[in-house]
């Protein structure tokens, strides 16, 4: 697949998208456009290939826009290869280089791989749908809580910082409001 013009629903300022990791998403929310697309979707693994990509330059790239890349069951290595091949596309350009575009349901993850170059030249988000716990739709998704949590110290960390509200629940502003802040989106 390679790299993506980016078109549908996605971000307006995303102009391309990187699926290095294809397959079922650990989080299996029961709102997913990707499960509901794709009803045969195989364990989620790394695909040689992608690995491969040309990234270009000068592209504002979301990565892992069709599966989460920092869920649980995504191995440490394979993430790293990911955002290796991200940094050395940079690093191998004198000038116009990529911005990349991180998105996970499971932001205590980055803090794992927090010390990686590629992040200073990075976006990183997160999906605060409401500010209820819904298990029944958000299923393996960690708690809204965790996800602030961890944000909140990237955040502090000094990286730009993103959050989606997506889909749009059933939710309390006045608890959903300082939840986002917390966060400290860009
Ligand atoms: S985290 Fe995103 S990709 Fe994963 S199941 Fe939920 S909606 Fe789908």
């Amino acid at each position: 697949m390679g790299l993506n013009i980016s078109k549908g629903n996605i971000y307006g300022f995303i102009d391309r998208t990187w699926n290095p990791i294809k397959g079922k998403c650990f989080h299996d929310c029961s709102y997913c456009y990707m499960k509901a697309i794709n009803k045969n979707q195989r364990e989620a693994d790394v695909n040689k290939n992608e690995l491969k990509t040309d990234l270009t330059k000068d592209r504002y790239v979301f990565v892992g826009s069709s599966t989460d890349l920092f869920a649980e069951n995504i191995s440490s290595d394979w993430i790293k290869r990911c955002l290796n091949k991200c940094y050395d596309t940079n690093n191998n350009l004198f000038e116009e280089v990529n911005k990349y575009f991180f998105q996970s349901k499971n932001p205590k993850r980055f803090l794992e791989f927090i010390d990686h170059p590629v992040f200073e030249n990075s976006v990183i988000c997160t999906t605060i749908e409401t500010n209820k716990w819904l298990p029944e739709h958000m299923r393996n998704s960690p708690k809204i809580e965790d996800r602030v949590s961890a944000m909140e110290k990237i955040a502090n960390l000094g990286f730009e910082t993103h959050v989606t509200i997506e889909p749009i629940m059933d939710f309390d502003l006045d608890e959903l409001l300082p939840l986002i802040k917390r966060c400290k989106p860009v």
